[in-house]
């Protein structure tokens, strides 16, 4: 028996441990040892989740939209009150620095602050006299039940891109959080209970592969909404889609940020350190590719060297920290044997963060921010998603090479150009194959109101996240035609209906 605290589901209102046995540990990653466990959820727990949530729908659907935003709108409250608590919990699990958990809980929150006005999303249209004596209009009514599956990197805010939106909309809903840093999902669900929200609307079921597919492939889940690495948005959206289910299933990427002569190189600099290195380049946004154009790559690479050398790496929690540990020590070794790689296959290794030591956290997930130069396409590390502190600089003599290169890059997620010139910026934005594009701004995350999601390999299904996009998602369209029986009847009708 450990004597580490337990992180359960929450199922119809209340927290429950598994009857499996199975217990997964979480890390701090900053100390590099275990700080709790998770419950590892059976199928026979999925299917209790998906029960309550079934349960809860019929009355949680009939709810006013307004009543429903209410009740958001509270919960929007509780989350700003906890801001500090969920950023907390994201440095312990995660391993972030406080501030860019803060900035996660924020962009979080802004997402139900997008959902407290859904209501006014859906709205129908109507027409009036389509026929004599016939209206028309179109609804938009919730799904049932549905479930996310969401990553270690964003623990707070991509769950927050799910669920707000589909309770808002009317339907009731299953969260299956990452078992690396699972905490915040209890927290979600403790404060939205406080805001009122009846049992069963939210459940948690913690776990990994096995509630995963006991999700997929349960007859009632309507819809599924995934985020996660590649491979596996790939498995969830066939075998959801096989089941018959609406699936949305968000994977990596390899954003490149291209730099042109032109632009303003401190600016630029600036950009591509917090891109880069901030929360040790686990996001999916994160700038992993800098294409130098023409002249410009001498001076951002000796401007990059200097800055990446003196990253201030540490505990998340101290003051000044720029850069947390990575996630796990599997995440450590696969991304130190990925800059091996590099030297191998002929990259000039800039700045190397191998074998990093904080003081006083010798057991921590450290890795040194890393920068290559002279990086080709053929390079594994140019193809992987590396998923750690590592930038590798491209350089290519014009921005047709540099637009070529990134068409051709089997992901497409994020992308920036820096420069000033309004046209080459003009052409980029047209050009580019990518869901998310910057000009001069290299984290190109859409706001809640607007919609996230790539293109290619980084996004598998017919919708973007959240936004209008996560609206359509979690709601089905119906139209209706009415006439009431006050105008004479002109008899049966065999030919197909026509306006008269
Ligand atoms: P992951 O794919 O390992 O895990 C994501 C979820 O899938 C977790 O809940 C996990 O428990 C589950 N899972 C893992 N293996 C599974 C399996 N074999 N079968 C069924 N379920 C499984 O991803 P991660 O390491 O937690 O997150 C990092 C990845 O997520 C990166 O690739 C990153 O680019 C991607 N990501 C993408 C976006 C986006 O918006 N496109 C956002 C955040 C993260």
């Amino acid at each position: 028996m450990s004597n580490l605290d337990t992180i359960t589901h929450f199922i119809n209102g209340e927290k429950v441990d598994t009857r499996g046995g199975r217990y997964g540990d979480v890390y701090n990653p900053a100390l590099g040892e275990p700080v709790a466990r998770v419950a590892l959820g059976t199928v026979d727990e999925v299917d209790a989740a998906v029960q309550a949530a079934a349960a809860a729908f019929p009355a949680w659907s009939a709810t006013p939209p307004l009543s429903r935003a209410r009740v958001l709108f509270k919960y929007l409250q509780l989350c700003q009150q906890h801001t500090d608590e969920f950023a907390a919990m994201l440095t312990r699990e995660h391993g972030k620095t406080f501030s860019d958990a803060q900035g996660e809980v924020g962009r979080g929150i802004e997402m139900v602050e997008f959902a407290v006005g859904i209501p006014q999303m859906l709205k129908g249209e109507f027409t009036d006299q389509i026929a004599r004596g016939i209206d028309a209009w179109s609804m938009r009514q919730p799904l049932g039940v549905v479930a996310g599956i969401t990553p270690f990197n964003f623990p707070v805010m991509v769950p927050m891109w799910m669920f707000p939106v589909a309770i808002a909309c009317g339907n009731t809903f299953v969260l299956k959080p990452s078992e690396r840093d699972p905490s915040p999902s209890l927290l979600h669900a403790k404060l939205l209970k406080e805001a009122g929200l009846p049992d069963g609307v939210f459940n948690v079921v913690q776990g990994d592969k096995t509630a995963v597919d006991a999700l997929l492939d349960h007859p009632v889940v309507q819809a599924v909404s995934f985020v996660g690495s590649t491979p596996i948005a790939e498995y969830i959206y066939a075998r959801g889609s096989a089941h018959g289910k609406r699936v949305q299933a968000l994977g990596g990427a390899k954003n490149h940020m291209v730099v042109m002569p032109d632009a303003d190189m401190d600016m630029a600099v600036d950009a591509l350190m917090g891109a880069a290195y901030g929360s040790a380049g686990e996001r999916c946004m994160a700038i992993s590719v800098a294409v130098a154009v023409g002249d410009a790559g001498d001076k951002l690479v000796a401007a990059l060297k200097t800055r990446t050398a003196a990253l201030k790496v540490c505990d998340g929690m101290e003051h000044g920290a720029e850069m947390g540990p990575v996630v796990t020590a599997a995440a450590k070794q696969r991304i130190e044997g990925l800059i091996g790689t590099g030297v191998e296959q002929g990259a000039t290794l800039v700045v190397d963060g191998r074998n990093y030591k904080v003081p006083g956290r010798e057991n921590g997930f450290f890795i040194g921010g890393t920068l290559f130069d002279h990086v080709t396409p053929d390079m594994t590390i140019y193809k992987e998603e590396i998923f750690g502190p590592v930038l590798c600089v491209v350089r290519l003599p014009d921005i047709g090479h540099a637009v070529e290169l990134i068409n051709a890059n089997e992901f497409g997620n994020g992308v920036a150009v820096f420069t000033r010139d309004g046209g080459v910026a003009r052409e980029f934005v047209r050009q580019i194959q990518v869901g998310m594009v910057g000009v001069n701004v290299p984290l190109p995350v859409p706001m809640a109101f607007n919609s996230f999601g790539g293109w290619k390999r980084s996004l598998f299904g017919d919708h973007h996240a959240y936004g209008p996009e996560g609206v359509r998602f979690y709601t089905r369209h119906k139209a209706v035609m009415q006439r009431w029986p006050n105008t004479a009847s002109a008899g049966a009708e065999f030919a197909f209906p026509q306006m008269k």
